[in-house]
Formats: C-alpha cells, structure tokens, sequence
C-alpha cells in the first residue's frame, strides 16, 4: 500500500488487482460535496481556456507529447488495475495520445455562413459551452476519457472527469502527467464510489454530461441531467453480431474473428459478441474458434507473453459465470471453455458455446467477457433478423470472400459502425453513434468536436449575400 501524507485522513477506497483479487493500492474516495469547489475551478479556468485556440491546440500536442513519455509507467500501472496485456495497454496509451493530437487540429471550428435570399449577412459561429463532466467505465479507463477530454478541451471547455472505481489510478497517473502540459483546472480527475458519479451528472454548472458505461446507468444519469436540462452523449452497450457468409474462408479470418471477440477478454463494448454462421460452415467454424479459444495463453496482464488477462472485477466475473452456467442448462454446449479457471484472481477460460438456444441471455443481452456464442442460420435473412433483432444496435460485421456482397449485408444492419471482414476498428475522424440501447449522440471526428460546443448564430442587414463557404 502506498503511504499517506500526515495530517487528517482522507477516506480511500482500496484498488483490486484482478490477477490477484487483492488490494494492491488506494485511491482517493472524494465526497459528493468536494464537487462543488472542483466544478467552480473548472468554470473560472474556463474563461482564459477558450479565450485562444493557437494555445488550446499547442497545450494539446505538448500533452500528446507528454503522454506518450509517460508511457511506460502508466502501461504498467493500468495493466495492473485493469487486468490487460501489457501490449494492450500500450496500444491505450498511444491512442489516447492520438486522440490528443488530432483533436488539437481542429480547435478553429469553421463559422459557417447562412444562404437564403434574405438581405441579410447572417452566420453561425462556435462557442464553448462551460465545464464538461466526464463519466467513464473500467475497460479502457485511459482511451475512453481521452475520447472525451480530447475534443471537450479542443472545443474551449473545460473538464472534471471521473473514473470507474474499478479503474481510478491509471487516470490519476494521466490527470497528474496532462496537468503539466494544460493549464491549472482544465482538466481535473475526481475518485470515489458512488453518489460521486450520480452528483457530477446532475451537478447544476456542468453544462454537458458525456458518460460511457453499461445502458442502466445510461438511464440514470440521462435522469440526472433532467433536473438542469444539461446537455448529455451517451455510450453505451453493444451486442455486436458478426454474420458469415457462405463464401467466406473459415480458416483465413478465423485469427482475427476471434480477437474481435477477445482482445481485453471481451471486455469491449464493440467486441464480437454473437457470431452466425451457416449451417454448412458451422462446425468448422466452431472448431477454428475452440481452437484459438484453448491455446491462447492466459495470465496476469502484467507478465510478458499473456495474450488474456482476468476479468476486471468480481461482479462482472460473477455475471459472465452466470450468463455461462444459464446457457449450459439450457442445453447449450462449451466446445471450449465453460467455467472460472482454478487459481487466484478473476480469470474465466477463454468460451465457446454452440447449440445456444437463440433466447438465452448470453445471445439477447452482453456478456462483455471471454464468453462467445455461435448460432447456426439456414437463409441469409434469418441472419440478418436475428443479427439486428437485440434492444443493442452499437456495431456489426460480415464476413466473405464476395466483398460487395458481403458490402451489401452489412447495409442491412441495423447499428452505427459495420465493418467487412474486421470489426471494431475505428478512425478518429469518424463518427460513433449507436442506435436503440446503445447510445444517445454523436462522438467522434469533427461530430465529436460540436458535440460540444453551441452555436451562435449572428444577423446583419448587408447588400451581398455572403461568399460561400468552402466544404471542410
Ligand atoms: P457502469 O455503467 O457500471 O459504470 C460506468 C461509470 O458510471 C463508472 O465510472 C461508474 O462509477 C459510474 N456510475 C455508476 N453509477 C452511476 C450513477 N448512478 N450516476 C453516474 N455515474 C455512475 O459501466 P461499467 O461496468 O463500468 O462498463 C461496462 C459497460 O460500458 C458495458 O456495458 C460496455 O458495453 C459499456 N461501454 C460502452 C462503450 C461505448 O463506447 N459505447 C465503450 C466502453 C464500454
């Protein structure tokens, strides 16, 4: 355990090494009410932050820079809290950095003149909005925060961000490692357990709420934000089906249909999390997937060569063991896996489950684990009905060998981002929407960027209307 400081106590909660399930660490347990002092830093630094974008953009790549510095020892630390392969949380860590630098490109949003026939010089111009409130979950603590202080910040906002209790230090470490590239109080992490999360979403100066976490907490904090009419994103769960075709060759993508479902142990809201295939490809592909599913070496994140680290935390283990053990008395069966690997810590053996009965929760609801069901399909459009028939509409993916075929499934999908032949790939200039529970708003790209900001629209009586703008 770390040492104190003398002086008066503050409350700590104790931070749990999934390979282990021992405490390792403490992290602050901030109080609802310390809110308030901490959103009012946020709202009086927020002046001289959106004051100058030159300076937003270059505190922005100078934090890129820092971050990647700093690489190293946040790798090892969010490896340890969270439970991934050191070379996953490497791939984190250099994202987050990404996601810094491309964001510090666009903190010039473009005014945008309005064309009508009006004598009338009229143009919509972008304002920051006030201090943002960032909540965030446990799967990829470092990644998903940057997702949204990188274009809150570049936006001229400034930011309180919360992390899972699950996963606080690693954001600690980068909240520390960000401060000496940004300005006092543009970006301030706050710890603790819940109402701290509850408090922030309805605190009344936080003039946006962008959450990503599972749908019932969507729920609660988009109730939250009713309260102060707050603006609010919203990211949610997935269900991503990935559809095969009977074109496609099982043994080219079975490598890397798998780690679509397993990379951080399924711990991912747009994994894999559903795979149909055709009855006259089943059991090949069922065999190529238990395969993979028994070899992969599994181990704590932290030692080099382990390509599955544990689950996270007990809760999320025990709903895994739960949805599993639900699905084999139900008739299904493991071709790999099916049960808690016997040893400390919170590991689950890599699944495979085929003959799944198609309503078994482990099918309509996430399982976000090392747990994937293979359900045989007859006709292409029982594929698709069943690939878009959950309440989840996150991701989706086909698979073939006839690419604009395969193109022309994947249209039929009923969610924001399909892939052909991959999944869950993202460019930062795009846009991240999901449908039904999957979310509410748009993150991403230039769409992420005036996601948080107004517009101001301002009008003129003028002789000539405005020049056109050029497209951006
Ligand atoms: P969670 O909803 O339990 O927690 C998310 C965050 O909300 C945590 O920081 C938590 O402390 C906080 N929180 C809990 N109760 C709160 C309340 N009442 N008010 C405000 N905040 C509260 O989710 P989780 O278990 O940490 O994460 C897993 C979920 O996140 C999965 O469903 C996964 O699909 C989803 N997820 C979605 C995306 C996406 O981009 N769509 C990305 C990653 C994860």
């Amino acid at each position: 355990m770390a040492r104190r400081a003398p002086g008066p106590t503050p409350r700590h909660f104790a931070v749990i090494d999934p390979a282990t399930g021992e405490a390792f660490e403490e992290a602050p347990d901030q109080r609802p009410e310390e809110l308030d002092a901490i959103v009012e830093r946020a709202r009086l630094a927020w002046a001289g932050w959106r004051a100058d974008p030159d300076a937003r953009a270059d505190a922005l790549r100078a934090a890129a820079d820092a971050v990647e510095t700093a690489e190293d020892v946040l790798a090892r630390l969010l490896s340890r809290e969270q439970g991934k392969p050191l070379t996953e949380s490497g791939a984190e860590i250099a994202r987050t950095a990404a996601r810094l630098r491309y964001f510090a490109g666009l903190t010039h949003p473009r005014n945008r003149p309005i064309r009508d026939d009006r004598p009338m010089r009229s143009e919509v111009r972008w304002r920051s909005i006030g201090p943002v409130a960032a909540i965030v979950p446990w799967n990829f603590p470092l990644q998903l925060a940057a997702a949204k202080f990188a274009p809150a910040l570049a936006a001229g906002n400034t930011m309180v961000l919360k992390p899972s209790p699950f996963t606080p230090l690693a954001t600690r470490l980068l909240g520390s490692v960000l401060a000496a590239a940004l300005p006092r109080d543009v970006l301030r992490v706050v710890t603790g357990r819940e109402p701290l999360g509850a408090r922030l979403a309805s605190h009344p100066c936080i003039r946006h709420v962008t959450f990503t976490g599972s749908v019932a907490t969507g729920r609660s904090v988009a109730a939250s934000t009713a309260g102060s009419l707050t603006r609010v994103t919203l990211e949610l769960g997935g269900n991503d089906a990935a559809v095969l075709l009977d074109d496609v060759d099982v043994d080219r993508i079975a490598d890397q249909l798998f780690w679509a479902a397993f990379r951080n142990c399924g711990q991912v809201c747009m994994a894999v999390k559903r795979v149909y295939a055709p009855t006259r490809l089943y059991a090949k592909v069922v065999e190529a997937l238990a395969q993979r599913a028994s070899t992969v070496t599994v181990g704590p994140g932290s030692e080099p060569g382990t390509q599955l680290g544990p689950v996270n935390n007990a809760p999320q283990l025990a709903r895994v063991e739960d949805l599993v053990g639900q699905a084999l008395a139900a008739g299904a069966r493991a071709a790999a896996g099916g049960q808690r690997l016997q040893r400390p810590g919170y590991f689950f053996a890599p699944t495979i489950l085929t003959d799944v009965p198609p309503d078994s929760p482990v099918v309509t609801d996430e399982q976000f684990g090392p747990v994937l069901p293979v359900l045989p399909y007859r006709t292409l459009d029982e594929a698709v009905e069943a690939a878009n028939g959950t309440r989840f509409g996150l991701g989706g993916s086909v698979w073939g060998t006839d690419l604009d075929r395969a193109e022309a499934v994947a249209e039929r999908l009923e969610c924001g981002t399909a892939w052909i032949n991959h999944h869950a790939e993202l460019s930062l200039a795009q846009p991240f929407a999901g449908i039904k529970d999957s979310g509410l708003g748009v993150a991403g790209g230039p769409w992420g960027l005036y996601g948080n900001l107004r517009p101001f629209v301002v009008h003129r009586p003028c002789d000539r209307p405005p020049a056109e703008e050029a497209p951006r």
